[in-house]
């Protein structure tokens, strides 16, 4: 039986898919490459190009592969681009979870885990965040991915599909020894940008608002290293295979960091100056996101291996410095 990754050529995805590999699961990939890279994917898995909202072709991978359990990453995920563009937003991830429930269902695979968001909190009533607290996104993102856990609680009430919905607040890092590892483009994500400048590809990081209500004014998030993330995706599979209820779960650090903390962790990890300048808020942006995360550790036993900010850069300035243009010179 095998694993579908649903966006494994992805960040995160190409981490998940191979760490599975390396726990010896059997994987199939489908990904449309709109954001992924075909050379982040493990070797070892099987991919196959395509949409997930095309179902004729969802249906055939369904039916070619013998799939246990599905593991969904496949979506759009800017927050300032679904504020310019909601239709996209849920036309992808929204209409997309529809159309891969509607195949689950036809071929009898009731197991899903999938990537939420911390985005679908909104501005949170209190800090860590605990599952239980409302969701109430302040974006089209985090609203399309509210839908679709609201999608996946009323697929479990009329046709048994189980979920884990994981909601992941800040992802960042790289798999150590730098041979994959972030590669958006454009990208929009914080520590990457930050260190495109240290690289000397910007000029400079623009912090995005200094007159927040936190302690220095930026925004303060929650960092969790990419692989810690991934072990956490592997005991929710397990956690469903054991016939467990359907699930949510916040998957962060429990720790706060500013931007403008990022930074100072960044100029000490890559020993460069990172010039930087405070410009206006990007829309969309909640104060602080930080999660509690003992639900995960609790129920999943998750233990994540990364607890320092430092560590974490650490690991994407190594895939930053082993693929200077990330996956270009690889196609
Ligand atoms: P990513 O853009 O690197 O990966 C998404 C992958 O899905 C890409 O390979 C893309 O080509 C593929 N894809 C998108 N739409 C598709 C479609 N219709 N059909 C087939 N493939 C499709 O993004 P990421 O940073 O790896 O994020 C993965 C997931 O995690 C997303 O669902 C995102 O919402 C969620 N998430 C990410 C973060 C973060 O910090 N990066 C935080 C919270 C949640
Ligand atoms: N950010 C910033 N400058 C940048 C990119 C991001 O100041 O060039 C800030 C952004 O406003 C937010 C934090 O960094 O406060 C994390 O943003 P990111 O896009 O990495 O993740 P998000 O929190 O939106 O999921």
């Amino acid at each position: 039986m095998s694993i579908l990754v649903l966006g494994g050529a992805g960040y995160i995805g190409s981490h998940m898919v191979d760490r599975l590999v390396a726990n010896d699961y059997s994987v199939v990939v489908v990904d449309n490459l709109v954001t992924g890279h075909r050379a982040a994917v493990n070797a070892a898995a099987k991919f196959y190009e395509g949409d997930v909202r095309d179902a004729t072709f969802l249906n055939h991978v369904f039916d070619e592969e013998p799939i246990e359990a599905v593991v969904h990453f496949a979506a759009f995920s800017v927050v300032p681009e679904s504020m310019a563009k909601p239709l996209k937003y849920f036309d992808n991830n929204t209409g997309g979870m529809i159309t891969l429930l509607e195949t689950m269902r036809a071929h009898d695979v009731k197991r899903i885990v999938f990537s939420s968001t911390a985005a679908t909190y909104g501005t949170p009533e209190r800090i860590p965040i605990k599952e239980t607290d409302p969701q109430e996104p302040i974006n089209p993102y985090g609203a399309s991915k509210l839908m679709m856990e609201q999608i996946m609680h009323w697929s479990d009430v009329a046709y048994g599909i189980k979920f884990v919905a994981l909601r992941y607040f800040n992802v960042a890092g790289a798999k150590p020894d730098g041979s994959i590892g972030e590669d958006h483009g454009p990208e929009t994500h914080l520590v990457p940008i930050i260190l495109q400048v240290a690289q000397g590809k910007r000029d400079e990081l623009k912090i995005f608002g200094d007159d927040y209500n936190t302690p220095d004014g930026t925004n303060v998030r929650d960092y969790v290293h990419v692989l810690d993330l991934a072990d956490a995706h592997i005991l929710a599979l397990k956690y469903l295979a054991a016939g467990n209820d359907s699930n949510a779960f916040n998957l962060g650090s429990s720790t706060g960091f500013s931007n403008k903390q990022m930074l100072a962790a960044a100029r000490e990890v890559t020993g460069q100056p990172i010039p930087a300048q405070v410009a206006p808020r990007r829309p969309g942006d909640p104060d602080s996101l930080v999660a509690a995360s003992d639900k995960a550790r609790k129920v999943l036993g998750w233990k994540p291996n990364y607890d320092d900010v430092n560590e974490i850069i650490k690991t994407a300035w190594a895939w930053t410095q082993k693929h200077p243009n990330g996956y270009d010179d690889r196609h």
